[in-house]
């Protein structure tokens, strides 16, 4: 079904070169995209620029050109939009949702009383007793005790009580870099984007992310997550771990892996080129055929 305004995005962080886990991503947003008449944006998430890594972001641009995955305007860079962060932050404070917060790591480790999936959750501390004015601080959102309920294209209704599950969580670090959950959604939004399509290990992150549009009076996009590559030790593929970088010698093979990783048919071993892949592949994009990544599905 052809949606006419569709946009994504694929919004790799530049942390190293693309790696096959990566790639999938791409190649499911990218043949969505395309397969929907949409438009399909990148965007470098360097955000935390002190794990931006600077030879990433050509290297990822190139593998994509490599891989036949050509997109629509100008890449954009989080480094670049730090006011759009800023005056989100600004209209999430003046709706009383975020507040101040000194403490560290290991003050938070020792006052919280219950843990989630993500480790200690944040026992309000400074909710209550905000740090000194002029302190150096991050800013936490006070997150509601309410299920948040996404219905992922892949993996179906998620639901989420984030103050069960996460606490108040950090929007905007003490070092002063925006955390990712909230520069994705101000980027998401701003660039209109209406379908986002990644990689399983952000399932639960999007509970978070819907939150923070309804606060900030953002639509939401629909979601899709897919399956993660696992390296044999049954870790996820990561750039931090100094994954592999994916292998461009073969690029047709290399994308039809992707393709079958992503429960599509296999291709036509007559495919000679990647344009020839992606003419063969996107009308034959299902999302419907996406496997879930169970390891992933319980938060
Ligand atoms: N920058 C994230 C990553 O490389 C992806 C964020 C997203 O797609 O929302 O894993």
């Amino acid at each position: 079904m052809p949606a006419p305004n569709y946009r994504g995005r694929f919004a790799p962080s530049p942390t190293g070169p693309l790696h096959f886990g990566s790639l999938v991503a791409a190649v499911a947003s990218f043949a969505d995209a395309r397969s929907c008449g949409g438009e399909w944006l990148v965007r470098i998430e360097d955000v935390d620029e002190i794990r931006r890594r600077p030879d990433a972001e050509p290297l990822i641009l190139g593998s994509l050109q490599r891989f036949g995955m050509t997109w629509d305007g100008t890449p954009v860079r989080q480094s670049e939009r730090r006011r759009l962060y800023a005056y989100a932050l600004e209209t999430l404070v003046k709706k009383g949702d975020a507040y101040r917060c000194n403490c560290s790591r290991k003050q938070v480790t020792e006052t919280s009383t219950r843990s989630g999936p993500e480790g200690p959750i944040y026992p309000g501390t400074c909710r209550i007793d905000p740090p000194a004015i002029g302190a150096a601080a991050a800013w936490r959102v006070a997150v509601p005790d309410a299920e948040i309920t996404v219905l992922d294209r892949v993996c179906g209704p998620i639901t989420q009580n984030l103050r069960n599950a996460l606490g108040d969580f950090v929007v905007k670090r003490i070092d002063g870099y925006t955390a990712y959950q909230l520069a994705v959604v101000v980027d998401d939004h701003e660039q209109g984007i209406t379908h986002v399509v990644r990689g399983a290990d952000l399932l639960w992150s999007t509970p978070r992310q819907v939150w923070l549009q309804t606060q900030l009076g953002y639509a939401h996009p629909a979601y899709a997550h897919v399956p993660l590559v696992y390296a044999t030790d049954g870790s996820k593929l990561s750039k931090r771990d100094d994954a592999h970088p994916v292998d461009e010698t073969h690029p047709v093979q290399t994308l039809s892996a992707a393709w079958r990783h992503l429960g599509q048919s296999s291709p036509s071993t007559a495919i000679k080129s990647v344009s020839e892949f992606w003419s063969w592949a996107v009308p034959r994009w299902h999302i419907e055929r996406v496997p879930i990544d169970m390891d992933r599905l319980h938060d």
